[in-house]
């Protein structure tokens, strides 16, 4: 059940992007494949009361459509309806033009570092893939990146079914530069981002939250001037799994907490030790001398707490921590 020629109720077209439309069976809601936006499903009444009138501007309808694309590259296909459209467009937003350009180098990288081959860019789909307003601005953003020469246009001029879409593309494909790639790798490893630490830990267990909040945090503010952040003090819009990468990426350092063998922790960790982040593991006293042998981690720092003994505990945790982050610059 296809109708080949609907406007996407979010991009409604802009820059030639064509639109499909497919049924859901009984559910009250259609489904959408754009060009532009990617794959989505929408509900009637979100249909109505959100996108098929003028309640959103044109730069809150590319930020959705950026949003969309990246949860299909990442997550899949999501459903939107009243909810989910509150909770997204106030936080939906462009990034700026260096995280445009970041984006871009990403995309390409990742694209050449699977198959060997350069990357044959879709104008449609990767403006809004990496977040630029219009075809335009990322033909300038590509532009740009090609005059300071992070990317190149090689090869003949080819005509190829377009594997992320319909119809054929045509031209050459791009690759990454030499510098190009030392920026896909320093931005991989987050060296350009700001200076803070991530924690990993289970939540909601008293002693180790009060520890947190009570010591860590403030501790480390006042003899490092560095924050501690965990996967709650982030509030915006995106896949949970992304954010939390991204969230990893762009810390210093990571630390872990292992007393309750949280295996988020662990992945946590693991992901942590593989981006070549300082990691340092932490462990309440009790449970390290009755379970230490089960760590793989024990060859590594690992910095035990007791309650009642906080203030030596984060005496030892910063002069840990600065001794790590010195190493790795
Ligand atoms: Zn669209």
């Amino acid at each position: 059940m296809q109708d080949p020629d609907q406007q996407c109720a979010i991009c409604r077209g802009k820059d030639g992007a064509l639109c499909r439309t497919f049924g859901l069976g009984s559910r009250d809601a259609l489904g959408l494949s754009c060009q532009a936006c990617g794959d989505y499903e929408v509900t009637r009444t979100a249909r109505i009361t959100w996108l098929d009138n003028h309640r959103l501007n044109i730069r809150e309808r590319a930020a959705l459509s950026h949003l969309i694309r990246n949860m299909n590259r990442d997550s899949g296909r999501p459903l939107l309806d009243t909810h989910w459209l509150e909770h997204f467009i106030s936080e939906a937003r462009l990034p700026n033009p260096a995280n445009q350009a970041i984006n871009l180098i990403r995309v390409i990288g990742d694209y050449q570092a699977e198959t060997g081959e350069g990357y044959f860019i879709d104008g449609v789909c990767d403006a809004t893939l990496v977040g630029s307003f219009n075809q335009t601005m990322f033909d300038q953003l590509l532009a740009e990146l090609t005059k300071k020469q992070l990317v190149v246009h090689s090869g003949e001029n080819v005509t190829i079914t377009n594997p992320r879409g319909n119809g054929v593309l045509s031209g050459r494909r791009t690759v990454l530069t030499l510098d190009g790639w030392e920026r896909y790798e320093s931005e991989r490893r987050g060296k350009e981002n700001g200076s803070y630490g991530f924690i990993a830990m289970k939540f909601s267990d008293p002693q180790l939250e009060a520890l947190v909040s009570g010591h860590i945090k403030p501790g480390l503010k006042e003899t490092l001037n560095i924050d501690i952040v965990d996967l709650r003090n982030v509030s915006r819009a995106g896949v949970i799994d992304n954010i939390l990468r991204e969230q990893i990426r762009d810390a210093s350092f990571v630390l872990v907490d292992l007393t309750h063998d949280n295996s988020g922790a662990y992945w946590e960790a693991g992901y942590a030790e593989g981006l070549g982040k300082p990691v340092i593991y932490l462990c309440e006293r009790t449970k390290f001398d009755t379970a230490k042998t089960h760590f793989d981690t024990n060859h590594c720092t690992t910095v035990i707490w007791t309650v009642g003994d906080e203030a030596a505990f984060v005496a030892e945790l910063s002069a840990t921590i600065r001794r790590s982050l010195s190493l790795f610059k």
